[in-house]
């Protein structure tokens, strides 16, 4: 009996290793992303880039992920410039089965604030097109090949997995980062980004949270801030294999 509890466990820790994560920090070298200005003392100011956070927040998933034994890959590991194209050539190349998109949020007011999480598919919100538009400003040339009817294809084959993995990954945010920070549940939402629907497989888009709000900003730079963010994605992603694991058992 005892054996074989240990070997249903050793498969089960194969099957949980055996999936391949690909954590996409947003933006990087001459695509900046959203900035704004951060002031820690008397008319004292940094330049804060979205690129940063994100590349920060990115890590540590990134180390969480390891912590728990996955595979997983960074599209960036440093401040550099990198395609959506790209991106979705590096998913490719690693057979990433999950792709994870790390972003923070920003709008002209000081008052909008809070988490969000978008998987790929239709939707006619124009409050969502906004996001979109400042996500998918670098698309050009032969990356707008992604047209309607693949981003179709790809919404068909991976919207219900999406879907789950951004439920799953938004509710421990709320659980483990939400409650403590005080911070805005702006709900799990569909989207059009193109990295998403270029990459071909399950995934989501993370908006941390806003950097033109200046109260939430000093929390997105908080270092334990984002590692108890990180740990939260990490626990949502390993919730939702296992959850993969317990309805397929033919994965084991
Ligand atoms: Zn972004």
């Amino acid at each position: 009996m005892k054996s074989l509890i240990l070997t249903l466990l050793y498969i089960f820790s194969c099957a949980t290793s055996a999936y391949t994560i690909l954590i996409d920090p947003g933006h990087g070298g001459e695509d900046e992303g959203a900035r704004a200005r951060y002031y820690f003392a008397k008319k004292k100011w940094r330049l804060i880039k979205e690129k940063d956070i994100a590349l920060s927040l990115a890590k540590m998933i990134h180390e969480e992920l390891g912590k728990k034994n996955f595979n997983t890959y960074l599209t960036r590991s440093v401040d550099r410039t990198v395609t959506l194209a790209e991106r979705a050539e590096i998913a490719e190349k690693i057979k990433a089965d999950l792709f994870i998109s790390v972003h923070i949020n920003s709008s002209e007011g000081n008052a909008p604030r809070g988490f969000e999480t978008y998987y790929l598919d239709n939707h006619e919100d124009s409050a969502i097109k906004k996001v979109e538009q400042v996500e998918n400003k670098d698309l050009t040339g032969k990356e707008l090949i992604v047209n309607k009817i693949l981003t179709d294809l790809v919404i068909e084959r991976t919207v219900k997995s999406s879907k789950g993995l951004a439920s799953s990954i938004h509710s421990n945010i709320q659980v483990l980062v939400g409650k403590r920070y005080k911070l805005i549940d702006r709900g799990v939402k569909p989207g059009l980004f193109y990295v998403l629907a270029l990459t071909k497989r399950p995934g989501i888009l993370l908006e941390v949270g806003f950097l033109s709000n200046s109260r939430e900003l000093m929390k997105l730079l908080d270092e334990k801030f984002q590692r108890r963010y990180a740990v939260a994605v990490a626990k949502g992603i390993s919730d939702y294999i296992k959850m993969q694991n317990k309805f397929e058992p033919a994965l084991l």
